[in-house]
């Protein structure tokens, strides 16, 4: 029967094995196809909000997760000349959530830990080094053309999601828009094991300056000290090969902090940016979740969180699918309203939002922004409406009211 073929997840990043882990606890056999030998080495996501460190916990890696990161209690707003504007505890949340903290790891581990926890089901396939190449759909099954190691393959699906990141090979197939825009200006991201709390810094903080914003965060590496990451924005007259050139990094540093012009850099990339959301998350038994249905800027730390989101909404109604307790359309229409709803509603809008207050350049619209925020700071009220939003509990329960 067409509802006993396995799901399918096209890309093995940490949206598609949390799906992938979500399924197969429900008992549903599932085949995951990474393009890469392994779990890469992915440098981007690295701050876990409340709720989704929650559903780490019924992912069965929130001990390990929780283990092998740094809790940040504190975030901040900072101006790059004037130091901190505002600070927003977590702690304010202890109500609302069991891990009133943001949780800093790196996204790779997410997905090794879930790549461990996979192996505990039998009926869970994890392949690597294969690529998802194409599918076509029929009223009972999904068919997709593999290629892995041992060449070309067809596997027949019940459904198949793209998990399968920002350039998703299944979003295209689908034909699928992808609205929005790309930012002009890259994100250069540079690691340094100098303490910058010495200087003031939360483990997390986020600096406007009208010349160069930037963004701090604090993550585990491998293990105490760890590594502050410091985020800056690079021009489009700038190419990759000279932002990522060390002299022009160590340059960045210097300029933000003296103290950092000489350190060691253990890693330096650069990412562009973008604010995109596909016209739709579903055609027919096929489904999209996290970069490949939706990619905004990291200002907020809410790309991955999303993914992780989407992942526990879309098992939930699949579970329900699988196990004949709802009709398919209903089921997979709401995940669309509810996960793509709140993707455009909270986390294109915020993080749009974030980033024009780290930039803005008009002096008087700068300083109305910093101190609206002071004062939200400042009100036990607005700081608490301010951490649910910015803490992702806002959205996760807007999206499970969405009918
Ligand atoms: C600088 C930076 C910092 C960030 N920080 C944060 C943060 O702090 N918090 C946060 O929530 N988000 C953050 N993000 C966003 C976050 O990194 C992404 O949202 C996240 O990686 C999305 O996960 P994913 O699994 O959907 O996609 P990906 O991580 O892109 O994974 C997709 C996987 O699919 C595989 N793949 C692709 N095509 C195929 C194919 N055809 N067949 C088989 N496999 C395929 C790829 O190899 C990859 O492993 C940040 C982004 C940047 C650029």
């Amino acid at each position: 029967m067409a509802e006993r073929l396995p799901i399918v997840v096209a890309g093995g990043g940490p949206g598609g094995m949390s799906v992938a882990v979500a399924l197969a606890l429900q008992d549903i056999p599932i085949i995951v196809v990474e393009r890469e030998p392994d779990f890469p080495i992915d440098l981007r996501a690295g701050s876990f909000h409340p709720p989704t460190v929650e559903m780490f916990d019924r992912l069965g890696v929130g001990d390990q997760m929780r283990a092998n990161g740094i809790r940040v209690p504190v975030w901040q707003i900072r101006e790059r000349r004037g130091g901190v504007i505002a600070e927003f505890r977590l702690e304010m949340l202890a109500g609302d959530t069991p891990y009133p903290f943001r949780l800093h790891i790196e996204q790779h581990k997410l997905s090794r830990f879930l790549g461990q926890r996979i192996k505990d089901f039998p009926h869970a396939d994890l392949r690597f080094s294969t690529e998802f190449v194409s599918y076509e759909q029929y009223d009972d099954r999904v068919r997709g053309e593999i290629e892995g190691p041992e060449g070309r393959e067809t596997i027949e699906a019940s459904y198949l999601i793209g998990a399968d990141g920002g350039r998703s090979t299944v979003r295209k197939q689908m034909g699928v828009a992808f609205e929005g825009f790309t930012w002009p200006e890259r994100y250069l991201v540079a690691s340094t094991t100098y303490d910058l709390a010495t200087h003031g810094f939360a483990m997390n903080a986020y600096i406007a300056d009208p010349v160069e914003w930037a963004a701090v965060f604090k993550v585990p590496h491998d293990g105490p000290p760890g590594l502050w990451r410091v985020v800056f924005p690079i021009q489009p007259e700038v190419s990759d090969e000279q932002a990522l050139d060390l002299p022009f990094v160590r340059d960045k540093l210097g300029g933000f902090l003296a103290e950092l012009a000489d350190v060691d850099i253990p890693y330096h990339s650069i990412y562009r940016v973008h604010q995109r959301v596909a016209e739709t998350f579903r055609d027919g038994r096929v489904l999209l979740m996290g970069d490949a249905a939706h990619a905004n800027n990291p200002l907020g730390g809410m790309g991955l969180n999303s993914a992780v989101h989407d992942a526990m909404n879309l098992a939930g109604k699949l579970d329900s699918i699988w196990h004949r307790k709802g009709d398919a359309d209903v089921l997979l229409e709401r995940y669309v309203r509810q996960r793509r709803g709140v993707t455009i509603e909270f986390v294109q809008a915020m993080s749009i939002r974030n980033k024009r207050l780290l930039e803005e350049q008009d002096p008087e619209v700068r300083r109305q922004r910093l101190e609206e925020l002071r004062q939200t700071a400042a009100d036990s009220d607005a700081a608490y409406k301010h951490l649910l939003n910015t803490s992702m509990i806002a959205s996760v329960r807007r999206a499970e009211a969405i009918e």
